[in-house]
């Protein structure tokens, strides 16, 4: 048998074991680019398939090729797709350097929020370990904990953790350097640029403590991952500490080198959690407390029942809250129903259904439904997809197989991929956030709440999201 009927025979056998969606997901687009010596060579069209397959199938793909090729065999996945890029894709730092204009380095100097101390965040349950293991990095001798990585999605505080413990080892006296991946790597890039490396490796490998905030930034940047790979090993041979945090785990991060995810998982990792309902509305009472506004209990456990998503919103609703009774001298209950609306908050109150998530989506995005179930992969339909994936997670009850099964049979792991990467747009797009704004409050109604008696009903006031 030759080698491109062996393939094709060990896909057949693969189409059978596996169940269809994964198939369709993962190995559809795989196709021998050729043979030499034992070893085939499979092309797919993006990194997450090829990793995929390296975690999940490679030692099973191999011993069934071997099996029909009847000689030992080996198989290598190649990432190669020249008519349809990633949407995604991302080329290394370094080619950046040379090609495109390199963008101004940022001020090396780092400026902490005055707001983000240990003495103004609040602990609860999902976040306990993640503060303890701060207040440790922060209290105890340099270098003990490291690296340690606080994971989390957006607005659950791992800014402001990270900013703590900078603040709290700043005051100790420590040499501590704060910055965002992204600054990283841009003033990584313009000391490629400027012939000034050294001087660049030498400033951070001084430092007693480097915190690196927004880690999956280093995502496809090979250049980034390598420096950083580099750091690492510097300060820890000198028992220094680096400190990170993330919206997703390294072994989620795709495209990250062996070397940096190895590194960056070494220490203690924290996840937070979106705060419960105990948590959110002891943030809502502290956040009004410190803002000198008198919170109702009935209007706290409201807001707090109805703003399920990151603490972010919890604080936008009390500033808000404030602006509105202070501007216009509205009643608390009024103010509160107000913004409500403002920010779509009746997520999973309202029996939302995946086929409303969908079909508002595509109407959204001028789509039609079949497009988001579909197979294609232009960049528009990939977007509206993920966000569709998205909502469907945070605003129904389904689960994650189910929501790729109804998205045209897709893996579960897609979905997964899909979520992370919308947290990641909404870190890197300001716009975004309003596009999902929007797409929430087109989805609930909230059921407007029990104004008491003495007080006169509010006046009807239309979202500003809901007009686009
Ligand atoms: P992340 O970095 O995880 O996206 P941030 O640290 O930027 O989130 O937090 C978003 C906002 O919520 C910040 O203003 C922060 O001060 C506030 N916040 C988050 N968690 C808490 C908490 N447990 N207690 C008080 N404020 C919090
Ligand atoms: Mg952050």
């Amino acid at each position: 048998m030759n080698a491109k009927d062996a393939w094709l025979a060990t896909l057949g056998q693969l189409q059978v074991q596996l169940n269809r969606a994964t198939y369709d997901t993962w190995l559809r687009r795989a196709e021998l680019l050729g043979y030499e010596d034992g070893r085939f060579v499979v092309t797919v069209p993006n990194a997450y398939a090829r990793d995929w397959i390296e975690r999940h199938l490679l030692a099973s793909m191999t011993e069934t090729l071997t099996r029909i090729f009847q000689r030992p065999a080996e198989l290598q996945i190649v990432v190669w797709d020249p008519v349809e890029p990633g949407d995604d894709a991302g080329g290394p730092l370094v080619a950046l350097a040379g090609g495109a204009p390199a963008p101004e380095p940022a001020p090396c100097d780092f400026a902490l929020h005055p707001d983000y101390t240990f003495d103004n965040f609040v602990a609860g349950d999902s976040n306990r370990y993640a503060y303890l293991l701060s207040k440790a990095v922060a209290e105890g001798p340099i270098g003990r904990y490291s690296p340690v990585l606080l994971h989390g999605s957006l607005g659950v505080g791992k800014t402001h953790l990270l900013q703590a413990i900078a603040r709290a080892l700043l005051i100790r006296g420590l040499h501590v350097l704060y910055l965002t991946a992204e600054d990283f790597t841009t003033e990584l890039v313009a000391a490629i640029r400027d012939k000034q490396g050294a001087a660049f490796r030498e400033r951070f490998r001084r430092a007693d403590a480097v915190l690196i905030d927004d880690l999956q930034f280093v995502e496809g940047k090979d250049s980034t991952q390598a420096e950083l790979v580099a750091l690492w090993d510097a300060l820890r041979h000198r028992q220094r500490a680096m400190l990170f945090a993330s919206t997703r785990l390294p072994c989620d991060i795709v495209r990250l080198s062996k070397d940096a995810r190895s590194r960056f998982q070494a220490g203690p990792i924290a996840s937070i959690d979106l705060p419960d309902q105990a948590l959110r509305k002891a943030i809502l009472d502290d956040k009004a407390l410190r803002r000198r506004l008198t919170l109702p209990p009935d209007v706290c456990e409201l807001l707090a029942a109805r703003i399920t998503g990151g603490v972010r919103d919890l604080e936008s609703a009390v500033d808000q809250l404030q602006a509105s009774m202070m501007l216009t001298g509205q009643h608390v209950h009024a103010a509160a129903e107000q913004v409500l609306r403002t920010l779509g908050a009746s997520v999973r109150a309202g029996g939302v259904t995946l086929e409303m998530v969908f079909e508002a989506v595509a109407e959204y995005y001028a789509a039609p439904v079949e497009a988001l179930t579909g197979r294609k992969r232009s960049k528009a339909i990939v977007r509206a997809r993920q966000v569709a994936m998205y909502l469907a997670r945070e605003m129904t009850d389904a689960s994650l197989p189910l929501i790729g099964e109804a998205l045209g049979g897709r893996d579960h792991s897609t979905v997964v991929h899909g979520c992370a990467r919308v947290t990641d747009m909404l870190a890197a797009e300001p716009g975004f956030v309003e596009e999902l704004t929007a797409l929430r409050a087109r989805l609930s109604a909230p059921p407007p709440i029990p104004v008491p008696a003495n007080v006169s009903a509010p006046p009807t006031v239309r979202a500003k999201a809901l007009t686009f």
